[in-house]
């Protein structure tokens, strides 16, 4: 890596390089699919609102493709990978693949279409769609298979390798990706009717005949290489299922060979155990680690060595952020491993795919340019990784170093990163714990005393429906259409709106309805210091759908009340409490692409200090009940067990930061959207609010067992009553009926009678009715106590 090099490339590396037609080890692991505008989005959308013919969604999907695969081999990558598109979700495709499809799909064989593949991801007029959840710590979601002893697995999707043929036709050699078989199962549940212990491991040599199929066929059609994603094995795994990854690539030995096979393991470290498995197998010939995430791995594969003659797939730049790599860094990792692996061995690639991170700085036209010049989007990724694989190889392109050096010293120094009140105000947080004074009993009593409530209090969580109206005056006040005076009586109009019905609905604890926000993240993002904004920096979720996660590049801090002056707007048009709602720190740090220059926890910190001044100016407005949302505290729990203690101690400790100072006659409500909370219950008690507003309508008991299982909670709940997620209209019976089923568990006088989550998703023809029922049914069982 000698500075000539470095000379020579200022000018000539880029046709030297192609002139050579020497790639250079590089590597992505997976792209997003959506295209840089959401192409694909639109698409799905026009064709599932059946606007559009198959063909024309076929036609935006193909052309993506080649765009992607042309744009990383004019790159210079060397392994690009195919089979990273689908029209829905990776975990889907593999479903179609094994034609493991659902009986209730009634498909009957043969090669599985856009009707079978969409009633399964989205259901259809008759039967529900298949479930979704998360795949592991991101927020993208994958449907989950539904397996059983009788599910029959066939080839029933030859999309892996359509997709290297026509990568192949365009000149591009890919890497085609399959899920690996050991993953697909773990991550698969059993289906309705099969027992919740059946053994899903057990289906591996029913699958594996399938795999073996599709493997033939790629080596038919030119594949030499393969990826396995196998990211389970970052999870905290026994020794059965250790075994089965053994099994799986044991018995895969003699289909692989002849290929080069590379086992892709990201999110987190790899446990030594599993590494030791990984490492011990002979058909295995690359393994691709995540050098982000799991930042331990490098000191695994120095202690306990490494495989002579394998590969090692580096995964140096970060696939779940925005932020350009810090090169010089990586090279001297690189190098590092280079000494253990040997030099023709090390490949340069991604964290994980792609996916996760936005598509293309390119479009961001009008984020400011320094900041723009910290970041890298997918695209720019795929150059960092060929410009470091290309170092490595001694052809330091000298010039994109230096730029990218500089701007990493422009990110360590800039003033706008830096605020050294906010650096004092968190440091100062550290060594002493923050809650309030008062235990959460004799809060209540004195809140009682102030908000004189009924028993089975009435609330809703925050929103009302959003209509096309209430865009349109926000979009139109956005782009300076409409001036500040229309759009604050638009706003002020719709409060007033919302509040007429709560009263006539005769609600006790009134909300204001949320008009004012798109997002309940950027709303406050956008007031915070140390945020900014993408215009087409979008991540895809599930499906089509797609979120735009704001970038907190800087030390947080509020320079001005955020909803003060809507949430006493609100109050002084009812007589009955109005609660202030705001977002908490853990969900605005979890939904944000979040700094990578200082730990999680202390970017935390700093927006609890925000909330917090926001908390205490809501208090001396008059305000007596705020809420404060965590709707993803749990989504940001680590997948290793270990490291969830240290997670939930910040987390819930930033909680409490923000509502520490208020007095005890001030109520703090927060909600979350998860009633799985049997493993994390004692954090949630640790927050110490005075009341929780949680979703549960899909799922009493597994909330309720909680408390039935003895755990003492003395702070009021409101388990939601009926699902919003939903346009059914519950019945009085039917939540009254469910209002009995908490009160056989939970004191009455905790008890709070809500929605399980925000209406703004629903119409008002559907609220109305609703909340008519709900309130209903609180009134006859306060009858009835
Ligand atoms: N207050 C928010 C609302 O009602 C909460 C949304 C959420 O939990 N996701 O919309
Ligand atoms: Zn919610």
């Amino acid at each position: 890596h000698g500075g000539e090099w470095g000379l020579i490339d200022l000018g000539l590396s880029r046709w030297l390089g192609s002139d050579l037609n020497e790639k250079m080890a590089s590597h992505i692991v997976g792209y997003p699919r959506m295209g840089p505008k959401r192409e694909l989005k639109f698409a799905l959308e026009s064709f599932w609102d059946g606007k559009s013919s198959a063909e024309d969604l076929e036609k935006v999907a193909t052309d993506l493709r080649a765009s992607i695969w042309k744009q990383m081999a004019d790159t210079g990558i060397k392994y690009i990978p195919s089979n990273t598109f689908s029209y829905y979700d990776q975990v889907l495709d593999t479903t179609a693949m094994l034609g493991a499809v659902p009986e209730r799909y009634s498909w009957t064989g043969g090669e599985i279409g856009f009707s079978t593949y969409f009633s399964m991801a989205r259901g259809n007029a008759t039967v529900p769609a298949m479930e979704m959840t998360k795949w592991f710590d991101t927020n993208y979601h994958f449907i989950v298979p539904e397996l059983g002893p009788n599910t029959k697995f066939s080839y029933s999707s030859h999309k892996a390798v359509n997709e290297y043929k026509e990568a192949k036709a365009l000149g591009v050699d890919t890497v085609p990706v399959l899920i690996g078989p050991v993953s697909y199962l773990l991550l698969s549940k059993p289906a309705k009717g099969v027992e919740k212990s059946f053994p899903l491991l057990s289906l591996l040599n029913s699958i594996l005949p399938v795999y073996k199929e599709v493997i033939a066929e790629l080596k038919a059609a030119g594949a030499t290489w393969i990826q396995f994603d196998e990211p389970t094995l970052v999870l905290d795994l026994d020794s059965h299922q250790l075994a089965a990854f053994s099994a799986a690539y044991t018995e895969l030995e003699p289909a692989l060979s002849g290929l080069d096979v590379l086992v892709e393991i990201y999110f987190a470290d790899i446990p030594s155990e599993s590494y030791k498995t990984l490492a011990s197998l002979n058909s295995v010939t690359a393994y691709g680690f995540d050098l982000i995430r799991g930042a331990k791995t490098i000191d695994l594969v120095k202690s306990a060595g490494f495989p002579s003659g394998k590969y090692l797939f580096a995964g140096v730049v970060d696939g779940r952020n925005i932020w350009a790599d810090d090169l010089a860094a990586s090279l001297s990792t690189l190098e590092s491993l280079e000494a253990i692996v040997g030099k023709d061995k090390l490949v340069v690639s991604t964290s994980c795919s792609l996916m996760h991170t936005a598509v293309d700085l390119v479009n961001e036209t009008k984020l400011d340019s320094e900041i723009k010049s910290w970041l890298a989007f997918a695209a720019q990724k795929v150059v960092e990784v060929n410009a470091l694989a290309k170092a490595l190889a001694g052809q330091k392109d000298g010039a994109y170093f230096a730029a990218n050096a500089a701007a990493q010293a422009s990110r360590r120094s800039s003033p706008r990163v830096t605020n050294e009140e906010v650096q004092k105000a968190a440091a100062a947080l550290k060594g002493s714990d923050h809650r309030r004074a008062t235990n959460v009993s004799a809060r209540l009593d004195a809140q009682q005393k102030k908000l004189n409530l009924p028993v089975l209090p009435t609330t809703t969580i925050g929103s009302f429906p959003q209509t096309v109206e209430l865009r349109r005056v926000r979009r139109e006040y956005k782009a300076n259409k409409i001036s500040e005076e229309e759009y604050i009586s638009a706003i002020k109009e719709e409060i007033s709106k919302v509040v007429k019905i709560q009263e006539e609905l005769d609600i006790d604890v009134l909300v204001h309805g949320e008009p004012e926000r798109n997002d309940m993240v950027e709303y406050f993002g956008e007031q915070l210091s140390g945020f900014a904004f993408t215009a087409n920096g979008w991540v895809q979720s599930y499906g089509s759908r797609c979120v735009k996660p704001p970038i907190i590049y800087g030390d947080v801090s509020r320079p001005n009340p955020m909803t003060v002056f809507w949430s006493k707007t609100a109050q002084s048009m009812t007589s009955r409490p109005m609660k202030g709602m705001l977002t908490g720190p853990v969900t605005i740090l979890n939904w944000s692409f979040v700094r990578n220059d200082q730990p999680r926890f202390e970017t935390c910190y700093q927006i609890a200090l925000a909330i917090k001044k926001e908390v205490e100016d809501l208090e001396a407005a008059g305000i007596q009940v705020i809420q404060i949302d965590e709707a993803a505290l749990r989504e940001g729990l680590p997948l290793r067990k270990a490291e969830h203690a240290f997670y939930l101690d910040w987390a819930v400790h930033s909680f409490r930061i923000t509502n520490c100072g208020v007095q005890d006659t001030t109520q703090i409500h927060t909600h979350m959207c998860y009633s799985n909370f049997n493993d994390i219950i004692h954090s949630i008690i640790n927050m110490d609010a005075d009341v929780i507003t949680i979703e549960n309508s899909r799922s009493d008991e597994k909330l309720l067992s909680v408390f039935r299982e003895g755990v003492k909670y003395g702070a009021g709940i409101g388990p939601g009553v009926y699902d919003i997620h939903s346009p059914r209209i519950p019945s009085t019976e039917e939540i009254a009926d469910r209002i009995n089923k908490m009160l056989a568990v939970l004191d009455t006088n905790i008890l709070w009678v809500n929605p399980d989550c925000g209406l703004k998703t629903r119409k008002y023809t559907e609220v109305k009715p609703a909340l008519t029922n709900m309130v209903s049914a609180a009134k006859l069982i306060r009858t009835q106590l």
